[in-house]
């Protein structure tokens, strides 16, 4: 691995790019940026510098109750839900375009609150955002129910409604495109929505709220409200006046919020949650393709996404030249500022994750496994760790089991195609899996064996705003992305009327 941190500063300019002021840190409510009504703030930190950013307002309970006033009094009586679909779209298409005009600056957003890579921000994941919302946008005025034959003389056909009024629960790691996943369908279904964003990184959420006014989405209908899970989170699952809750974040937070949901109004509740995805490489495999697959599904956003690609099961036959050109491959991984066009790699989103993924490392060494390459924190300020990589991994030791969320790659080796999928599917998560082979048989053997919400065949990390996403067992339920995402925000209305001349008249 190659290190450059000697271009990170105190976050407010760097050798690379000029970091803009900070414009936006009160709650989004109603249409205006407002304090939090207990006048509390809390730090959001630079994972580059460890230093304060900026002071945001913090939203508790009492905010969340008034974001709630608001959007429901932009449902029951205000425009949006009312709009035709093509008013809807037409709004959400000016988003899109005001989003991607200010891709420099959320980029930088990005950078500065979660250490992720501005250049690819900039330069592609922005305009991913803008595209979700314009999937969605054009989506708007498609939404229709069906006509029955039914067994008697009643003429019958269902209304798709709106489901009400949201809330969005996001976590930290990919902050834009999450937020994004979450409004697009929702507003393009007609619903108005509290979005929270992770107390991590609250600056984009709050950023393009901003843009949404510009954009003239009406007053109450898209609300942002910063705040920690025990408290803003907690209020909204447990919310009699939001109907429904959509939340991506980790299985234990994900329990929280459908048990309150469960002991309050029985909102319907979809959740995103964790993964330890298998990536099985055969041995027919390109070697040096597959090594790369594997470096960039564990190595992107320095491993903080849900599916990394952090079990990595080699046929034998391959195994030991696929290691050396792994091992090849993540020493030259290039480790530095994200605002460094050259940075594959950023630093961790915050301490507490930096801690966590170090100290899943040292378990890994406790447990026996072999170390081939990484391994520690890197500099002295910044929350930077080298790409890892274990090799001689057991199936029950806890770093094949847990999800680590950070760079570290376990490798394990298998014979024969019946005991990867056993492998693969030995573990409580299913959100996603990577094949590698040039065998058509195997990969739709291994695709319909997995149980998984999304089998990645000879790629991997490859979404789009059609290709619905989303996980089976402990990795949640319900998906984002796609149409099914836009059917998540809807409800079905059956309406039943006797036809002319029928004898029930
Ligand atoms: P987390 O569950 O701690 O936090 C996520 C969000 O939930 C934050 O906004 C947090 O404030 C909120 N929250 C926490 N406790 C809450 C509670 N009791 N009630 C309501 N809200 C609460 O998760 P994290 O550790 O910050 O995020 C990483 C996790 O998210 C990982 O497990 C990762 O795999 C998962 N994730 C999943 C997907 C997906 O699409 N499946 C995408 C990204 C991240």
């Amino acid at each position: 691995m190659s290190t450059d941190l000697s271009s990170s500063n105190n976050g407010h300019d760097t050798t690379f790019v000029k970091i803009p002021t900070i414009k936006f840190t009160k709650l989004f409510i109603n249409g205006e940026f407002v304090d939090s009504i207990s006048g509390a703030t809390f730090e959001t930190i630079d994972p580059r510098t460890e230093e304060v950013t900026a002071r945001v307002c913090k939203g508790a309970k009492e905010d969340i109750d008034a974001a709630v006033k608001a959007a429901r009094e932009a449902f029951d009586h205000g425009p949006w839900p009312r709009l035709p679909g093509t008013g809807r779209a037409k709004l959400l298409m000016k988003w899109a375009d005001l989003i991607e005009q200010n891709a420099e600056e959320i980029a930088a957003l990005e950078a500065i609150d979660g250490g992720r890579l501005y250049h690819f921000a900039k330069n592609f994941e922005i305009s991913a955002s803008a595209s979700t919302l314009r999937y969605y946008a054009g989506a708007a005025d498609k939404i229709h129910g069906e006509v029955f034959k039914t067994s008697g003389e009643f003429h019958a056909y269902t209304l798709l409604e709106p489901i009400g009024v949201v809330g969005h629960i996001i976590p930290w790691n990919a902050p834009t495109a999450l937020f994004f996943t979450k409004v697009s369908p929702s507003l393009a279904a007609g619903c108005t929505m509290v979005l929270k964003p992770a107390e991590q990184t609250p600056l984009t959420a709050l950023f393009c709220a901003h843009l949404a006014k510009l954009a003239g989405i009406p007053n109450g209908v898209l609300n942002v409200v910063p705040g920690f899970g025990s408290t803003a989170g907690a209020a909204i699952s447990s919310h009699m006046d939001i109907d429904k809750v959509s939340f991506t974040g980790s299985v234990e937070s994900g329990r929280k919020v459908m048990q309150a949901a469960a002991l309050s109004n029985l909102k319907p509740v979809s959740l995103e949650l964790g993964g330890k995805s298998p990536l099985i490489i055969f041995k027919d495999a390109d070697i040096d393709k597959a090594a790369d697959l594997a470096l960039i599904g564990i190595l992107y956003n320095k491993g903080e996404v849900c599916v990394a690609s952090s079990r990595v099961f080699i046929q034998e036959g391959i195994y030991d030249e696929f290691e050396k050109k792994l091992v090849e491959k993540a020493k030259a991984w290039v480790l530095g500022d994200p605002f460094d066009p050259k940075t594959q790699q950023g630093p961790q989103a915050d301490r507490n994750n930096f801690e966590k993924v170090l100290s899943y490392i040292e378990h890994g060494k406790r447990e026996g496994a072999t170390l081939l390459t990484g391994g520690k924190a890197v500099g002295s300020k910044g929350y930077y760790i080298e790409p890892t990589i274990f090799s001689n991994v057991k199936e029950d030791m806890l770093i094949a089991q847990d999800e680590i969320f950070g760079p570290v790659m376990v490798l394990m080796k298998f014979k024969t195609i019946e005991e990867a999928i056993k492998s693969a599917n030995n573990t409580k998560y299913g959100l996603a899996a990577g094949i590698v082979t040039k065998n058509l048989d195997t990969a739709n053997t291994v695709s319909r064996s997995i149980r998984a919400g999304i089998v990645w065949i000879n790629c991997y990390l490859t979404l789009d705003s059609d290709i619905p996403f989303g996980g089976y067992k402990m990795s949640g339920f319900g998906k984002d992305l796609g149409l099914d995402a836009l059917h998540k925000y809807l409800q079905v209305k059956s309406v039943v009327t006797p036809i002319y001349n029928s004898p029930w008249l």
